[in-house]
C-alpha cells in the first residue's frame, strides 16, 4: 500500500454553497416557511422516468427509473399551498428574495444579468412535486478575498429549496412540503488549488459574507455545501454533495482525491490484465447450483424468490480486493453501485470463502464457469427484474475504469468524511425554460439599490459588535456566527441584561445543552426573551435561565412559564434567603469548626443544591462568607 501524499496530486477544489434566504414568503407563493411536523394533507405520486421537455435523454433519469418508488407527500396548510402541491401555477417572484440575491451578487462583485430567465432543472428523486426545480442565473464572475487569497466566483443562482425527506419505507419515500419553495442562493466558486487546511477557511469566509447581509437563515440545514474535487492526472471533476459541517470538508476532499488517484492505479492494472467481458460466457444463473449454499444472505434471497448470478472476470484474481490506498478498492466501488439499486448481496472472489460461502461452493462455481484461481468472480443476489440491469451497470463501470479511469458520478459525503456513490452525473439536458414565469428585468435603479446595501465586511461587523455591546472579540465572533445574533441584539436592546452574559448564554449554554442531546429547536425565541425579562424583573436568578432552557429543550415543558412551574423555580427574597443560609451554617457547625475558612467549599455545595435557580450564586456566596465569618468570630 502506498503512502498517500496529496501534495503531489494537483488537487483542485470548487465549492458550491446553498444558502436559504430569510424571507417571510417562499420564492413563488405566499406561504410562510415554518417547520412543523403536523401534517393534515397527504398525497401520493408515482415516480416516473422523466424525459426533459426538450426531448433529450437524461442518463441520470434512466438510472433512477430502475428503482421504482412511490412518493408520499405530507403537507401542512400553514407552510404550503396548491403551488407546492403542483395544483396551481407559481405566483410572482418574491420581492425580498430578488433583492437579497442582488445584494449578495453585488457583495461578491459578480456581474448581474439585465434579464433573468427562470429555468426548470429536472429532479428525479421526488424531492420536488413537479419533477423539476425552478432556478435562475442571477450573475456570473466576481470574487472575494480570504486573507491574501482571491477566490473566484463562477455563478450565483436564485432557486427553490427541495422538499424535506422524512424517510424511506420499503418502496415508499416520504417528503414533507414545508421546505419546498424556500428561496435559496447557490454560489459556485471557481476551482482553486490550495493547502487542505485552507479549504475550511475559504468556505467559512463565504458563509460569513452571506451572514453579514443579515438576510439569510441560520441554524441546522440552512446552509449546505457541495464540493467539486479533481486531481491533475484524472481529468474529471467529481461533485460531492451534502457536506454538513465545515470540519468534514478537508477530510472529504482528501478522501476523494485519494479515491480518484487510487482508481487511476486500478485502471492501469485492469489494462495490464487485458480484461474483456463476454456476456454469454461470463454471466451465469447459479440459483439452482447454490440452493444448498449455507450463506444466510443467499438463502434469504432464494426464499424471496430472487435470482443468484455469478459474473466471471478472467485473469482478474486479486483485483477486487487490491487496495492502492487504505479503503480504496474496486470491490468497494462495485458494492456502492449495487447498494444504489437497493441490493444488499454482492460478494467478490477476493473475500471468499467467507459469509457462509464455502470452498465447495467456490469449486462448483469455477467448474460451471470453466475458470481457475487466476480468475475473479462476483456473486450477486437480486430480484429477477433488476439483476440484468445491475450486472450491465457493473460491467459498464469496470469497463469505464479500465478504459477511461474515473467514472463521472455525483457522490455523497459521509459522516466519516468519505464519499459514496449517489448517482451518475446528469447530462446537460437537465435544464429547460420555465414557461409559467416571464423573464425578469433588472433595472438600473435596482442595481444601484443593491450596491448601496452591500453589507459591511465580517471584520467590520465583529468590531462593531465589540464596541457597541462591550463584549470581547471571541464572544463577538461566536454570537455573530450563531443563529442568535438578531435575538441577541433584541434582548440587549430591550432589557438591561448584561450583554456578555446574554451572548455567552445564547452561545455556550445552548450549545452545551445541545451536545448533551437536547433539542434547541424546541426553544422558541419568545421563550428566550421571556426568560431574560423575568431575570430583569428579579423574578428569577441568573442560574435559573439554564434550568429553564434545559427544561424546554428536553421537552418537559413547552414554554418559559411551564418550565418555571415544572422545575419549581421561584426567586426567594433576601430575608428568606438569609434565613436559609443561617440555617445551613447552624446545621454544619462541625465542618466550620474543623475546616475554618475552607468550610466555604463544602457549604457552598450544600447551599447551591438547596437554592439552585432560586438565588444567584454570587449572592449565596456573599451571604455564606458573611455567616461563616460571623460563626468563626463568635467561637
Ligand atoms: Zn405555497
Amino acid at each position: 500500500m502506498k503512502k498517500f501524499s496529496i501534495k503531489d496530486l494537483g488537487v483542485k477544489v470548487g465549492l458550491e454553497i446553498h444558502q436559504q434566504l430569510a424571507t417571510n414568503k417562499k420564492l413563488f407563493c405566499n406561504c410562510t416557511p415554518i417547520e412543523s411536523d403536523e401534517y393534515s394533507i397527504k398525497f401520493q405520486r408515482k415516480l416516473r422516468a422523466s424525459k426533459s421537455e426538450l426531448g433529450e435523454f437524461d442518463p441520470a433519469a434512466l438510472f433512477e427509473s430502475t428503482k421504482s418508488k412511490t412518493i408520499m407527500y405530507y403537507a401542512n396548510p400553514q407552510s404550503s399551498c396548491l403551488v407546492e402541491q403542483d395544483e396551481e401555477p407559481p405566483h410572482e417572484l418574491d420581492e425580498d428574495a430578488r433583492k437579497i440575491a442582488l445584494i449578495i451578487s453585488s457583495a461578491l462583485k459578480s456581474n448581474i444579468f439585465s434579464e433573468i430567465y427562470p429555468m426548470r432543472k429536472t429532479v428525479i428523486d421526488g424531492s420536488n412535486t413537479t419533477g423539476f426545480q425552478r432556478t435562475m442565473l442571477i450573475s456570473q464572475g466576481g470574487f472575494y478575498k480570504v486573507g491574501e487569497m482571491k477566490i473566484g466566483i463562477q455563478s450565483i443562482c436564485l432557486e427553490e429549496d427541495a422538499a424535506k425527506i422524512l424517510g424511506d419505507e420499503d418502496s415508499v419515500r416520504k417528503y414533507g412540503l414545508e421546505r419546498l419553495g424556500i428561496p435559496l442562493v447557490e454560489i459556485a466558486t471557481e476551482p482553486f488549488e490550495v493547502e487542505l487546511e485552507q479549504i475550511k477557511k475559504i468556505a467559512l469566509s463565504l458563509g460569513r459574507i452571506l451572514r453579514s447581509t443579515k438576510k439569510v437563515k441560520r441554524g441546522l440545514g440552512s446552509i449546505r455545501q457541495d464540493v467539486n474535487v479533481s486531481i491533475k492526472e484524472g481529468g474529471v471533476v467529481i461533485e460531492v454533495k451534502g457536506v454538513q459541517q465545515l470540519e468534514q470538508l478537508e477530510k472529504v476532499v482528501e478522501y476523494e482525491a485519494e479515491r480518484q488517484h487510487g482508481l487511476l492505479i486500478i485502471s492501469k492494472k485492469l489494462k495490464e490484465k487485458n480484461w474483456i467481458y463476454n456476456d454469454e460466457e461470463d454471466k451465469k444463473n447459479i440459483t439452482e447450483l447454490f440452493s444448498k449454499c449455507k450463506s444466510k444472505i443467499i438463502q434469504n434471497a432464494i426464499k424471496k424468490d430472487q435470482k443468484i448470478f455469478v459474473i466471471s472476470f478472467r485473469n482478474m484474481a486479486g483485483l477486487f480486493g487490491y487496495s492502492p490506498y487504505e479503503g480504496i478498492r474496486l470491490g468497494k466501488e462495485v458494492a456502492e453501485l449495487v447498494r444504489f439499486f437497493g441490493i444488499g448481496g454482492v460478494f467478490h472472489s477476493d473475500e471468499l470463502p467467507n459469509y457462509g460461502i464455502a470452498e465447495l461452493d467456490i469449486d462448483n462455481l469455477r467448474e460451471k464457469l470453466k475458470i481457475n484461481e487466476n480468475d475473479a468472480f462476483l456473486i450477486l443476489a437480486a430480484p429477477e427484474e433488476k439483476i440484468h440491469i445491475v450486472i450491465d451497470q457493473i460491467i459498464v463501470r469496470i469497463e469505464y475504469i479500465k478504459n477511461k479511469g474515473i467514472p463521472i458520478d455525483t457522490r455523497l459525503a459521509t459522516q466519516a468524511g468519505e464519499t459514496k456513490f449517489l448517482r451518475p452525473r446528469p447530462g446537460a439536458a437537465r435544464m429547460y425554460p420555465e414557461t409559467d414565469i416571464p423573464p425578469i428585468i433588472i433595472t438600473k435603479e435596482e442595481l444601484e439599490e443593491a450596491e448601496k446595501n452591500i453589507p459591511k465586511s465580517w471584520d467590520e461587523s465583529i468590531k462593531e459588535l465589540q464596541t457597541k455591546y462591550k463584549i470581547n472579540p471571541q464572544l463577538a465572533e461566536q454570537i455573530f456566527d450563531s443563529r442568535y445574533i438578531e435575538l441577541f441584539e433584541k434582548i440587549v436592546g430591550k432589557t438591561k441584561a448584561n450583554s456578555t452574559f446574554v451572548a455567552s448564554t445564547l452561545c455556550s449554554s445552548i450549545t452545551k445543552l445541545e451536545r448533551s442531546g437536547l433539542n434547541s429547536d424546541l426553544l422558541k425565541n419568545e421563550d428566550i426573551v421571556k426568560s431574560f425579562q423575568l431575570l430583569e424583573e428579579g423574578k428569577i436568578a441568573k442560574e435559573s435561565i439554564d434550568i429553564i432552557f434545559e427544561n424546554i429543550m428536553s421537552g418537559k415543558s413547552k414554554t418559559t412559564e411551564e418550565a418555571l412551574k415544572n422545575a419549581s423555580i421561584e426567586a426567594v427574597d433576601e430575608v428568606e434567603l438569609e434565613k436559609i443560609i443561617e440555617n445551613i451554617v447552624e446545621k454544619n457547625q462541625e465542618i466550620i469548626r474543623n475546616q475554618k475558612e475552607r468550610a466555604m467549599g463544602p457549604l457552598m455545595g450544600i447551599a447551591m443544591k438547596e437554592l439552585r435557580g432560586k438565588a444567584s450564586g454570587e449572592i449565596i456566596n456573599n451571604l455564606l462568607l458573611k455567616n461563616i465569618k460571623k460563626k468563626l468570630d463568635s467561637s
